[in-house]
């Protein structure tokens, strides 16, 4: 195994604990990315992995992601992820999150817990009667998903107006992925302003409720990348921007509320190449992240809704950089937020 300083996703996080607590099992890494804006906030994800390399891999990517994604929602917080390493079946016993509680605690507050895949609302519960440095706790925001989607319908606007010349939707043809919390709350929001929306979601019956409410077309899930439209929106799966789904898009712009949206930073390039304007995801889609950190700094919803309302701007930013220095948005977006946290 190469030294951790060595490991290419290492790019000089500040801190990386690893805790082994022989008593409960509990196996975990806090990464810590960056504490240049604040406390390194990002969540707890509970998974079985391959191995334990591949456990502190997933560690360090996703630090990083947050330091970037925090840094560009001009939040006070800094990076920093958690991975607690879960058994095949998964079994989660109180005294392993109590464990966990315990470790999170012991950086004295340098890091800040919260949801992520494999853990739920009563587990950070839990977590908090070790720790108070847990955000997203029930009473405290709730839901991320409609503060998501509203940013992400703001950026939607923006690349409207990028690409189209304007950001009044009416009439404008919207194709969205996914019509969960994000990519549903994303489709009420464009109707009412007049889009006409094209919906697909693998549970086929959810899109077509929505469709019949909303008055809007639905395809089959796996049509719905390649339709003409005007703006793709992925609201669902990560990864879907592939060399040969970029070859295969009919639309100006891509602008959407999924996570890691670019299969490799390739398909930055590609996009770009093909004249397709793109929001990087996690400045579109930091509504969630806004609203779950608002004890961070005690925001209030007007607060929270004032940072949410700056999403546009900042993507207007980064489209005006990428023109002017060739570079492409993601790339843009990345460099942007490391001088925002000092490097
Ligand atoms: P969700 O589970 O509520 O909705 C996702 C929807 O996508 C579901 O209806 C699901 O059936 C559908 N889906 C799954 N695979 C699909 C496919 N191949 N084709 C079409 N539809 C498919 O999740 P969500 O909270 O709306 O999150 C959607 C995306 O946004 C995820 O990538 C998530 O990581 C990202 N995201 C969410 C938030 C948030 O606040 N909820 C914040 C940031 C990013």
């Amino acid at each position: 195994m190469p030294a951790l300083w060595d490991l290419p996703d290492f790019d000089a996080h500040e801190s990386v604990h690893m805790f082994d607590d022989p008593k409960t099992g509990l196996r975990a890494v806090i990464a810590i990315h960056s504490t240049h804006l604040g406390p390194a906030a990002g969540g707890t994800r509970f998974w079985h992995y391959a191995d334990q390399q591949a456990a502190l891999t997933d560690a360090l990517r996703l630090s990083r992601g947050m330091s970037y994604k925090n840094a560009m929602a001009g939040l006070a917080a800094g990076g920093g992820k958690a991975v607690i390493l879960a058994d095949r079946q998964y079994s989660k016993p109180q005294e392993l999150l109590d464990a966990f509680a315990r470790a999170v605690d012991s950086l004295g507050g340098r890091y800040i817990t919260a949801q992520d895949v494999g853990m739920s609302e009563d587990d950070m519960v839990t977590l908090s009667k070790n720790t108070r440095h847990v955000a997203g706790l029930p009473g405290q925001g709730g839901d991320p998903g409609p503060y998501t989607a509203r940013g992400v319908y703001l950026g939607v606007k923006a690349a409207a107006k990028r690409a189209l010349g304007t950001d009044d939707v009416r009439g404008v043809h919207i194709a969205i992925q996914g019509v969960g919390s994000v990519g549903g709350g994303l489709a009420r929001y464009l109707a009412a302003d007049g889009a006409k929306l094209t919906l697909a979601d693998v549970n086929a019956e959810r899109a077509t409720a929505l469709a019949a409410e909303l008055g809007a077309q639905t395809v089959a899930s796996d049509s719905i990348i390649s339709v003409e439209a005007d703006i793709f929106s992925p609201c669902a799966l990560g990864a879907i921007l592939t060399d040969t789904s970029v070859a295969g898009l009919k639309i100006k712009a891509v602008a959407g509320g999924a996570n890691n949206q670019l299969a490799t930073s390739a398909q930055g390039q590609q996009l770009a190449d093909r004249g397709i304007v793109y929001a990087p995801d996690y400045v579109i889609n930091a509504g969630g992240i806004i609203n779950v950190l608002r004890h961070v700094d005690n925001a209030d919803d007007a607060a929270i809704n004032a940072r949410i309302d700056t999403i546009p701007g900042r993507l207007h930013q980064i489209w005006e950089e990428s023109e002017a220095s060739g570079d492409t948005p993601a790339e843009v977006a990345d460099r942007m937020a490391q001088r925002l946290i000092g490097r």
